[in-house]
């Protein structure tokens, strides 16, 4: 395996699996939003035209998105293999993919039930500067409200309502669909119970990867 996709709604556990797949087994985490968020702080033609779309409230288009992850496949720093969080989102991204790097891969799809994401859903926080992912319950920040990492202000998402959320998990499974079939198809695909604490999903993820 060089390329390994994580796949899982919001709730899922997919962040925090991606971390530590990212330092056990040595791969380089390729998340969408962290390309983003860096074309647009180093201010480059991309992330321009990304920050446009962003501010406007609407999706960073499919060709633009593909564009972003063919620059950084292109980098020369994978030979170790990765990790994609949040790539590819949908079909047309999926099939670019395989165009782009024709590296050997694996999906994974964590599934979790409904209730289970929305109720961690509803205890998450974010760091607002570098977007790090707290948990009330499970996983707080040492010094309450600020981040480990960067030291930046860790908050509740205010579109965190449980109406909002039950939304995006809903909206998550059924735009994600196609793509889980893809991989299906391909033979790649491996479905994981996200249920549970997060130490006994990582194990059951490791059981398939290793
Ligand atoms: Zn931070």
């Amino acid at each position: 395996m060089k390329r390994l996709i994580l796949f899982g709604a919001p709730g899922s556990g997919k962040g925090t699996m991606g971390d530590l797949i990212q330092r056990d087994f040595h791969l380089v985490k390729i998340s969408t939003g962290d390309i983003l968020r860096s074309a647009i702080q180093q201010d480059t033609a991309e992330g321009r035209r990304a920050r446009a779309f962003m501010e406007s409230g609407g999706l960073v288009p499919d060709k633009l998105v593909i564009e972003l992850v063919r620059l950084r496949l292109s980098r020369g720093d994978l030979n170790g293999g990765y990790v994609m969080d949040g790539y590819p989102r949908t079909l047309a991204q999926a099939q670019a993919l395989s165009l782009i790097a024709s590296d050997s891969e694996k999906a994974v799809f964590i599934e979790v039930m409904e209730a289970e994401a929305v109720a961690r859903l509803l205890s998450r926080l974010t760091c607002s500067d570098c977007g790090a992912i707290y948990n009330q319950l499970t996983k707080p920040p040492q010094k309450d409200g600020i981040c480990d990492i960067c030291r930046g202000r860790v908050v509740r998402r205010t579109d965190d309502t449980e109406e909002a959320v039950r939304q995006r998990f809903r909206v998550y499974a059924e735009r994600t669909m196609p793509v889980i079939e893809y991989y299906g198809r391909k033979n790649v695909l491996a479905r994981v119970d996200g249920g549970g604490a997060a130490a006994q999903v990582y194990l059951r993820i490791k059981g398939l990867i290793a």
